[in-house]
């Protein structure tokens, strides 16, 4: 039994140190401008690539960090320096730990590295389950995946939206229905090659922030893809599907979906995402609070002000306390038994949300300006209380383990 430490290790700070280079020398002077062209920002996606950061390697290693912590920290540090363009450099994680979750090795050795492509042809890839009418109620998905037995091949037909980099992706991870009776139970996840035909990029979507980072509706119109990207293989769909049906008709225990699941775990690193946006406003505004003056004195010595920045250090803290708890129990095997990832992204979006709009409360006429980054990072941390499940959604999940 190792002693109870919440001090990273060495290896760890060499990581941070690192990454919070790159935040503050290459994301950070790049944000405004991304933000105002409101385009993928592929220079920067390629600098991460050519210092290894924007890599499956690098991802990995995090990911199998033994205290749990190399993946949040990642994402604190990106973040703090730009949530769009971070977004724009994780973004593939999402597709990457889609196909890691559910694929075979053979298929996430084929796929995995073609998402990210390499330093000198950068490529993205996205994860497609969001529809028009399936946000939240991820069960009322209409997409549909239709097994073509003859030629061992799937035929896809629906609309996704809301796809990080949707269209503009090599690979496209796509959620559909194989068996419509069965609800959340009837999905299974395909992998679209690159330059598939029928997969079209619909709307893109002019966004509140985070607006470095590509937001589209793909279309799928009879789009076949061979036998072999169906995550997973058909035999484990076909013994999946056959132990849900069992299940729905002698009323068995609720089995849990393993897509819920995975976001249950992948809820943590929002949260870190989260509190690196926090951060950095907070850090704006404290600055700001001990130069500017009036009143013959920094506005910091107003008690006024004051306590609110004592109020965002703190709640942004507490914050980073539950994402790490959350990530340690993750890699530890702790089951959520009190769905403790949803609590760490709730807490963490909804102070990113309040500490920004501290931020600009703080730098006055200054912070609503675009001369300044904080109105860019409260337009950007609006989005962690949507994605991944909003707010709401958490709750309910948190109160139905409590129930439970
Ligand atoms: C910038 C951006 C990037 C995204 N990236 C991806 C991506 O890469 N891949 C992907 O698949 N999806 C992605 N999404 C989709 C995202 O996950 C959904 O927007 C989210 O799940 C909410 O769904 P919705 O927008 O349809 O809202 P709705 O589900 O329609 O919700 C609307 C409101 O109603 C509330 N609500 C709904 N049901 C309940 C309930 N039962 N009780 C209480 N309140 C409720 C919600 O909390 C919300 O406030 C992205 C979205 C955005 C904006």
């Amino acid at each position: 039994m190792g002693e109870f430490t919440l001090d990273l290790n060495e290896d760890q700070k060499q990581v941070r140190d690192w990454l919070h280079g790159f935040a503050a020398d290459v994301i950070r002077p790049a944000a405004a401008e991304w933000d105002e062209r409101e385009e993928t920002p592929w220079p920067i996606i390629q600098e991460a690539a050519k210092l290894g950061i924007y890599s499956l390697d690098f991802y990995a290693q995090q990911f199998f960090d033994p205290t749990g912590l190399g993946i949040p920290m990642a994402m604190e540090e990106l973040f703090w320096g730009d949530a769009g363009i971070a977004l724009s450099i994780v973004g593939t994680g999402l597709a990457a730990v889609g196909v890691l979750a559910n694929g075979t090795e053979e298929q996430i050795g084929t796929w995995v590295p073609q998402m990210y492509g390499d330093a000198t042809d950068v490529k993205v890839a996205a994860f497609c389950s969001s529809e028009p009418d399936a946000g939240s109620d991820v069960a009322s998905m209409r997409t549909r995946a239709v097994y073509d037995e003859a030629k061992d091949e799937w035929v896809l037909n629906g609309t996704k939206t809301w796809a990080t980099n949707g269209g503009i992706a090599n690979v496209h991870v796509v959620v559909a229905v194989v068996d419509a009776e069965l609800g959340s139970k009837g999905h299974a996840s395909f992998i679209v090659p690159p330059n598939t035909p029928g997969l079209s990029q619909g709307q893109k979507f002019q966004k509140h922030g985070i607006r470095a980072s590509h937001t589209a509706e793909v279309v799928l119109e009879d789009v076949r893809v061979p036998g072999s990207c169906l995550l997973g293989g058909k035999d484990k769909l076909d013994e999946r599907l056959a132990r849900a049906r069992e299940k729905a008709r002698t009323g068995g225990e609720r089995v849990k979906n393993a897509a819920m699941a995975t976001f249950e775990a992948s809820r943590p690193a929002v949260g870190a995402m989260a509190v690196g946006t926090a951060r950095a406003a907070y850090e704006v505004a404290l600055d700001y609070a001990k130069t500017r003056v009036q009143f013959g004195r920094p506005i910091i010595e107003n008690q006024g002000v004051a306590f609110q920045l004592a109020d965002m250090a703190t709640r942004i803290d507490a914050a980073r306390l539950l994402v790490w708890r959350a990530s340690w129990m993750a890699t530890a095997g702790k089951p959520f038994t009190n769905a403790e990832g949803s609590m760490s992204k709730l807490y963490a979006s909804e102070v990113a949300k309040s500490v920004t709009a501290q931020a600009i409360q703080i730098l006055g006429g200054n912070g609503y300006t675009r001369e300044y980054p904080v109105e860019r990072m409260h337009r950007d941390a609006a989005i962690y209380t949507i994605f991944e499940g909003t707010s709401e959604i958490q709750r309910m999940v948190i109160s139905r383990a409590l129930a439970r």
